[in-house]
């Protein structure tokens, strides 16, 4: 029997996202066809390390009969249930109530969504409504860090603000202010950045943005507790505290994205969990299903929660939900795979694992096209550069870590390179040791092996 070949197909019809389709035809659109643990299996057979969990989501890994056995007994039982005018689902009560008891303490009410865009779409006219349900409807700009990543729906476009996914779509959503991100590596106000001194990292440059602005006027500040697709970006100890000071200071409600650091990937259940933050509310998505099926969801605080909740402030009713908001199946693999990550330890795991793949990716430090590596958990980012002494970026049509990415897929590692320099790892949290050394291993061969093809357009 033939194995059927599903590349014609895919180019003739599948648009991808983020892709270069006149590029694709040459590279080959990857199909794959099964997912065995940390493990894709493509469709000519070739085996690759998943090397980003998908897409910061797979974190048990495939082929879960937990997960699977449970999107199964609940398709039987109930495939859906919309969760509009108060009907609703054990899945969904359920996983509600045990996502507020994992939530910091003080944010307990839950509302969900199909991923993380909807997420923080949902988290910004939550804090919007709030305001306007108080009589303060100029308060309605949301502060977004630059290199965030906040989704690409017509809103969190803008409040993504990374240029790249503005350039081709035209006007932005109004009410959306940039604040400058805690990126030591390439501080906007120079380097080197020491994070005690620096406006950025103490918080004195976004005080400014809001006395300049006015607190009156501003909603929201959004932020990645580790930004992921900005480039990992870890904030500096402190940071996130800062934030929190500043919000508390000025009215602001403070929005924590989560879609990425939620539910382990940093060793704990939420990145804010490190620093003790909490939130006015918080996004997930990706690793609350390990994306068996698409669920994201906001938690909030006590106080917008018993706002919505407030007699006396009939009518009072939330417009504002989608189709699948609540779907049971998905809950009940949510359900399922938190009750993994107990059972299993899995965030124990997570830091333990972390620890090992930190002594694995230390030599790259001194490799002279790696400017810096970054890690936060089961997070990693390696930025290449062309000059390590100035920090000097390849130039676009260098590709740099895209081509060593394109090499690592090659050899067997699945991964990505973001903002096409800044390599990334993010393993599963199940990932075993010899196959992390093995990770690690193709990503350092990959990056010696396209040193020379690159050197060409320097
Ligand atoms: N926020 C963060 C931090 C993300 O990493 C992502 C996705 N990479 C999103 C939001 C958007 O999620 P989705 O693609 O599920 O809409």
């Amino acid at each position: 029997m033939s194995v059927p070949d599903h590349r014609a197909g895919d180019l003739a019809h599948l648009i991808h996202p983020l892709t270069d389709h006149s590029q694709l035809p040459e590279t080959g659109p990857l199909v794959i066809v099964e997912g065995e643990g940390c493990e894709l299996i493509a469709e000519d057979g070739k085996r690759l390390i998943d090397g980003m969990a998908g897409l910061w989501t797979v974190n048990l890994g495939h082929g879960r009969e937990d997960l699977i056995e449970a999107a199964h007994a609940q398709m039987r039982k109930l495939p859906y249930v919309s969760t509009f005018g108060g009907v609703s689902s054990p899945p969904a009560i359920e996983l509600a109530e045990r996502i507020a008891e994992l939530a910091p303490a003080g944010l307990s009410g839950v509302f969900f969504v199909s991923g993380g865009s909807e997420a923080n779409e949902t988290a910004i006219k939550l804090a919007r409504r709030h305001w306007v349900r108080r009589g303060e409807a100029r308060k309605s700009i949301v502060l977004a860090h630059d290199r965030g990543y906040h989704g690409l729906t017509g809103r969190t476009t803008t409040v993504t603000r990374l240029h790249p996914y503005h350039v081709d779509f035209g006007v932005q959503a109004p009410d959306i202010v940039e604040v400058p991100a805690p990126y030591t590596y390439r501080c906007a106000e120079g380097v080197p950045c020491d994070p005690c001194t620096c406006p950025i990292c103490t918080g004195r440059s976004l005080e400014a943005k809001i006395e300049e602005l006015g607190a009156g006027r501003i909603a929201a500040l959004i932020i990645e507790p580790v930004f992921g697709s900005g480039g990992v970006i870890v904030p500096p100890p402190g940071y996130l505290r800062r934030l929190r000071e500043i919000c508390d200071r000025h009215e602001i409600l403070l929005i924590a994205d989560e879609v990425i650091t939620g539910f382990g990937r940093t060793g704990t259940w939420f990145g804010c969990d490190h620093e003790e933050v909490v939130p006015d509310l918080i996004t997930f998505a990706k690793g609350v299903s390990s994306g068996y099926v698409p669920l994201g969801g906001v938690v909030v605080s006590d106080e917008l929660w018993d706002d919505l909740r407030d007699p006396a402030q009939r009518p009072g009713y939330l417009m504002h939900g989608f189709t699948h908001s609540g779907h049971p199946v998905a809950c009940a693999v949510a359900l399922a795979n938190i009750e993994a990550i107990e059972r299993e330890d899995l965030l124990a795991r997570v830091r333990e694992t972390s620890e090992k793949l930190a002594r694995l990716i230390a030599p790259l430090r001194d490799h002279p096209e790696v400017g810096e590596v970054r890690q936060a958990g089961l997070m990693v980012g390696i930025e290449m550069v062309c000059d390590k002494e100035t920090r000097e970026r390849w130039p676009v049509e260098a590709a740099r870590g895209r081509s060593a990415a394109f090499e690592a897929r090659e050899r067997g590692l699945l991964t990505r390179a973001l903002l096409d320099d800044i390599l990334c790892l993010a393993p599963p949290f199940t990932i075993r040791d010899e196959m992390m050394e093995r990770a690690v291993e193709i990503l350092c061969e990959s990056i010696e092996a396209t040193r020379g093809r690159i050197a060409e357009t320097r």
